[in-house]
This record gives C-alpha cells, structure tokens and sequence, in this order.
C-alpha cells in the first residue's frame, strides 16, 4: 500500500505542478502569441496613423524625394502600445500595394537604436507621385499573428 500511495502523491504533485504552470501562464502579460489589436504609426514621435478597433484613422504622406522614417508599435486590448520582440519569433511584414508608387524597407536588428530595445521602425521612400496602401502583419514563427487594415500612403512632390 506504501507505494500506492506515494505513487498518488508522486501524480498529485505533478498534476499540481502542471496545474500551477497553466494557471501562471494564464495571467502573464507576455502570452506566447503577439496580443495586438492595432498599432500605431509615429514620424518624430508625433502620432501620424492609428488602426484600432478595426478603423484606420489618419495616413501618411511623404516626399516622393526623400526617405522617412516610421516607428512602429503595436496596440493590445487595453489601448497600450508594445513593441513584440524578433528573439521571441516577431517580425512585421510591409505588405505595400503599389510599389511604383512607395517602397518599405524594414529596419533590420542591426541598425543602431542600441539603447532602446523597445524599438521598431521601418523606412518608405516615395517613388512616384500618387496614392497607395500599406498593411502592416505582423509575423510569429511562419504564421500571421496580426494584419492591419490598407493604410493610405499619399506620395507628394
Ligand atoms: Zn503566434
């Protein structure tokens, strides 16, 4: 009977160990899937576009000249902006719908923003004078954990 019952005890304490384990990954903040609802899109820290609650408000217009540089932060369902990290698996993707008219290049990890981990931009650069949209995935492993809706991207002289 001793080792039945140590053998209960031995399941018991394994089934209350895994129990545990779910229940703490129930209520940590950092799910293993991005949590993103929306983002937003920043030019010198100034707020530019914001896709939330399925609507895309504002858009973006830049020189068809000149490179800008858009920060990047994606909105979780309280509203608040985080930025998923590329060493648990995220990269956004630029989905652009006219490349004549703008193309996007990701700023890769090397690029120097070293003090600010938190950090995500890309650069558009104008090729032509005219309307086009952006969407904005964002990908986790192989699969689309979040897909914006077409941003509008006004290309001016
Ligand atoms: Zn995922």
């Amino acid at each position: 009977m001793f080792k039945y019952n140590t053998l209960i005890k031995f399941l018991f304490a394994i089934f209350s160990i895994s129990f545990i384990a779910c229940s703490n990954d129930d209520n940590d903040e950092k799910h293993d899937h991005a949590d993103a609802e929306g983002l937003v899109l920043k030019i010198e820290e100034q707020t530019i576009v914001t896709y939330k609650e399925g609507v895309v408000t504002g858009s973006l217009t830049i020189s068809d000249t000149a490179e800008t540089e858009v920060e990047l932060a994606f909105l979780d369902d309280d509203g608040d902006e985080f930025v998923p990290h590329e060493d648990d698996g995220f990269t956004p993707e630029y989905v652009v719908s006219d490349t004549n008219i703008f193309v996007v290049e990701a700023e890769d990890g090397e690029h120097n923003h070293s003090s600010e981990e938190t950090h995500l931009a890309f650069h558009i650069e104008g090729k032509q004078v005219g309307t086009a949209t952006l969407t904005i995935k964002l990908l986790h492993n192989g699969h689309s954990d979040f897909t914006s809706k077409e941003i509008p991207v006004i290309v001016q002289n």
